[in-house]
């Protein structure tokens, strides 16, 4: 049987002298790991298909309990401006080491193909890639079910509103917090716990943006900072990459 489906690339690894295994967000199929035979070589039918990033239309062989092969991939879509922009580039790396390692196999996610198609071109198309990025980022956690829950209480289940405070991956109100045995004693010892009111409202705003919103606004570097900082401390405290 022959598959077939629109897949961008999400990394690729060497296998053997002259072979890949390309790993792709499929529409079709979710994430799917594939084996190319001698991409590697010159004059390899594949091209440069099979590069990261690439939006292609892809066929594939094989037992679906085995790993399939790639009979054919033709470009979309090369997405050639972000690959060569280096920076760009080192920041969609990290978002897609995330969606590697907190996507299940070989699941039809719509949501998480669309999302990603998006963002790919508003990026290549747009100088705001700093909004599309934070903006990917933030959404894939929370297709994901990795963003904490920023609206409730991860203690008592109620309404945020005044201060709060992110321990082990949840926010916590005060009240909650001390349950956790964490009390302000004059020490300071809350500080760390914080989380500054801006990220907070940041991020119970722009949950509900639209990519239009993203063009226009200018998101100040400080709070910009903040909020991936919140994120990079959430991540590394709830999954080990
Ligand atoms: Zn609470």
């Amino acid at each position: 049987m022959i598959y077939s489906s629109e897949a961008i690339v999400l990394e690729n690894k060497d296998y053997g002298e002259a072979d890949l295994i390309v790993t792709y967000l499929t529409k079709e199929f979710g994430i799917l790991d594939l084996f190319a035979k001698s991409p590697r070589k010159i004059r390899s039918k594949f091209g440069s298909s099979l590069e990261p990033l690439t939006y292609s239309k892809i066929s594939f062989i094989g037992r679906e309990d085995k790993l399939q092969k790639i009979i054919q991939s033709d470009i979309v879509y090369p997405f050639h401006k972000i690959r060569e922009s280096y920076k760009i580039f080192l920041k969609l790396s990290e978002i897609i080491r995330w969606i590697i390692q907190f996507s299940p196999k070989k699941e039809k996610n719509p949501e998480l193909f669309n999302l990603m198609l998006t963002v790919l071109k508003e990026i290549e198309n747009s100088n705001k890639h700093e909004n599309y990025i934070l903006f990917f980022k933030i959404r894939i956690l929370s297709i994901l079910g990795y963003l904490p829950d920023i609206r409730y209480c991860g203690g008592c289940g109620k309404i945020l509103n005044g201060d709060h405070y992110y321990l082990k991956g949840f926010i916590f109100c005060s009240n909650c917090l001390s349950k956790q045995g964490i009390e302000d004693r004059g020490d300071k010892i809350l500080d760390q716990y914080i989380i500054p009111k801006g990220v907070m409202n940041f991020l119970n705003s722009f949950l509900k943006w639209q990519l239009i919103h993203l063009e226009r606004v200018k998101i100040n570097e400080k709070l910009m900072n903040q909020v991936e900082s919140f994120i990079k401390k959430h991540i590394s405290l709830t999954v080990k990459l």
